[in-house]
């Protein structure tokens, strides 16, 4: 009879041919068979994110190839746990790319950010798709870079979530700093408020000013978490007519006009309103379908125009969750190594389709992190910072930021009494690593189809 290590090591070989190395490595990495019954194996993974991968997509696969050799096998139990470390050593010795692998994981979280502007490169004119639903604030953005102070200032953008000012705010900066020499600065209105609060309590608030007075361009994103914020709206205050005093431009988006920001002062509101207000609103069908075909050509992906136009039919909201479902399929494909047709499609976005509205509440998500995890929702709350829990818990407050309408001193609150600061941080952390982390946004992916489904029950 064969060893319990050569039966999974024979199984790994099957897998590694039907699988691309990046995927093969995620879903196998650190799994053998520890035990076996007279119908059994017992299969140890590293993670509740891997076992469930391989219950739901792999285990006919694994369960085929384990009976060519061992017939009187029935069924493969996954669980949890850290098989020894000669089996991890032995399983995976022939991955040579294993190294390579983890090097990519591991590259900087932020390249795409630079450091000076907290600019996201990606974010250009030319990947912006115009429709008639952000044709007002598209050109009023070109307008900015070509006259830069002296046609609309402030430049005001505001429309709901997902809708494209974030990137036509970053694109306005991007294409500035092409120019030399100037001094370009994105800032969520969140982070502005955190280092006033920070630059108050270290006592240098008056280098902050002059930082922020130095600029060329001041784009301050979300600017509706400002409201009641007295400190912050006298910073912006000061800095505002410090800029706009010596024509240096400035750009701000929000959720809704400045008129309907509430605990706003007069004075802030009225120079906001001075200059030029532009809204971006839903796309229409054209438009969502011509976006899903510029995020896929920029993503190299491959569908055919029939699913694209049924993700266009569908997803209506925002352009977010468009490229949200999009990237469901793109990983579908990715992992299966073809491209899926209509039927999987249908299948693949149902969670989207069945809850219109995606409403959820903090409990559910901190929940189905939880279970995610196999921790508590008690352990996400707690002050541990051991390992198992600091990741959980920063997903979380990832989450709960893009799912819900929390801010970020709420989710602190929600998480045990943390600061704002840690909040924005991990979410920052999240957001860039699953941009380049293929494993985790996978677990992001499910553990938010767990949020939605719960909501269904
Ligand atoms: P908002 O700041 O309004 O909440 P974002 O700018 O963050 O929205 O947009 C959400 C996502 O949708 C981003 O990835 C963005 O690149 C993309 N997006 C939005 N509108 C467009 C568009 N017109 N063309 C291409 N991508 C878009
Ligand atoms: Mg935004």
């Amino acid at each position: 009879m064969m060893s319990n290590e050569e039966l999974w090591k024979a199984v790994l070989g099957e897998m590694e041919l039907s699988l691309s190395r990046a995927n093969f490595i995620t879903w196998f990495k650190n799994t053998a068979v520890v035990a076996r019954d007279k119908n059994s194996i017992f299969v140890s993974v590293p993670n509740g994110f891997i076992k469930e991968w391989l219950e739901n997509k792999f285990n006919k696969k694994i369960l085929q190839s384990i009976r060519n050799l061992s017939p009187e096998i029935r069924e493969v139990k996954y669980s949890i746990g850290k098989p020894k470390p000669e089996l991890i050593k032995q399983d995976i010795s022939k991955i040579i790319l294993d190294k390579e692998f983890e090097a990519t994981s591991e590259a900087p979280l932020d390249a795409d950010i630079d450091k000076n502007t907290n600019l996201n490169r990606k974010y250009s004119f030319d990947s912006f798709v115009i429709g008639s639903n952000n044709e007002l604030a598209h050109a009023a953005c070109l307008a900015v870079t070509k006259s830069l102070g002296k046609l609309y200032n402030p430049l005001f953008l505001y429309g709901g979530v997902g809708l494209g000012k974030t990137h036509l705010l970053q694109a306005v900066g991007n294409k500035i700093t092409e120019i030399k020499e100037r001094r370009v600065l994105y800032i969520p209105a969140e982070r502005f408020t955190a280092n006033i609060i920070e630059a108050i309590r270290n006592k240098n608030i008056e280098d902050l000013k002059s930082h922020y007075a130095r600029l060329d361009l001041l784009i301050i994103d979300d600017i509706q978490f400002i409201a009641g914020k007295e400190k912050t709206q006298d910073i912006i205050f000061s800095t505002f007519n410090e800029l706009y005093g010596r024509n240096k431009q400035i750009i701000l988006s929000s959720d809704r006009p400045p008129a309907a920001i509430p605990a706003l002062e007069e004075r802030l509101r009225s120079r906001f309103e001075g200059g030029m207000i532009a809204d971006v609103s839903e796309p229409d069908f054209e438009t969502r379908l011509a976006i899903l075909k510029q995020k896929i050509d920029s993503k190299d992906g491959d569908l055919s125009d029939d699913v694209l136009i049924y993700i266009a039919t569908h997803i209506q909201k925002n352009v977010r969750e468009l490229e949200g479902s999009l990237n469901r399929v793109l990983a579908f494909a990715q992992i299966y190594n073809r491209v899926p047709d209509l039927k999987e499609v249908k299948n693949i976005l149902n969670t989207y389709l069945n809850t219109p509205y995606r409403k959820t509440s903090p409990q559910t998500i901190l929940k189905a992190v939880a279970d995610f995890y196999s921790i508590t929702s008690n352990d996400l709350i707690k002050r541990s910072r051991k390992k198992e829990v600091v990741k959980p818990r920063q997903v979380a407050m990832f989450l709960l930021r893009d799912e819900t309408k929390l801010s970020f001193p709420e989710i602190g609150q929600k998480l045990g009494g943390r600061d704002h600061s840690t909040v924005i941080h991990a979410c920052e952390k999240i957001r860039a690593e699953a941009a380049i982390d293929e494993p985790l946004k996978q677990e992001l992916i499910l553990i938010k189809e767990r949020v939605y489904n719960s909501f269904e029950k």
